[in-house]
């Protein structure tokens, strides 16, 4: 039995949107949850208590629980999944749409190319740059006094011849 099976209605849009790491985690926690109780502060808040004792606040509408691990991982954590189940909110809304197939595909998307852009934009711009600034500041101090004073020197014979 699964967090997504369970929930009959919710199988066909709520267990092929998400990545299999993902369905991993949340089936982990699903089980979990089965030990923490649920008390209801009101629709979306709920005080939850695990088998240890330890007392968590869960708030499903800002997706946050006071073991922070719902909103640090954006996956609903036990007492989340505990909360939802006693509001009768389907589990699979609370994880985040960073982790759907589609997000992740065109997050990929958006990494490989801007990112494949960029470095090659930084590397020709910091080459560019390089050859830019690494030159005359390894030619100036040698060069440039040498220069001035042949040319100096050379303009004023010139000029004066
Ligand atoms: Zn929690």
């Amino acid at each position: 039995m699964t967090w997504f099976s369970e929930r009959r209605n919710v199988t066909d849009n709520g267990s092929g949107r998400f990545t299999p790491r993902v369905l991993e985690i949340v089936a982990g926690n699903f089980e979990q949850s089965g030990g923490i109780l649920a008390a209801k502060i009101n629709s979306l808040e709920y005080e939850v208590r695990d088998k240890e004792g330890a007392s968590f606040h869960v708030n499903l509408s800002t997706k946050s629980c006071t073991c922070n691990v719902f909103q640090t991982l954006l996956i609903p954590c036990p007492c989340a999944i505990s909360a939802a189940i006693k509001a009768k909110v389907r589990v699979e809304t609370l994880v985040s749409e960073v982790y759907s197939l589609e997000c992740l595909a065109s997050a990929y998307k958006d990494d490989i190319f801007p990112v494949s852009k960029i470095n090659t934009e930084q590397n020709q711009q910091s080459g560019a740059s390089d050859l830019d600034i690494l030159p005359p500041a390894t030619k100036r101090p040698p060069g440039r006094p040498r220069k001035s004073r042949i040319l100096s020197t050379g303009e004023i014979r010139v000029s004066m011849l």
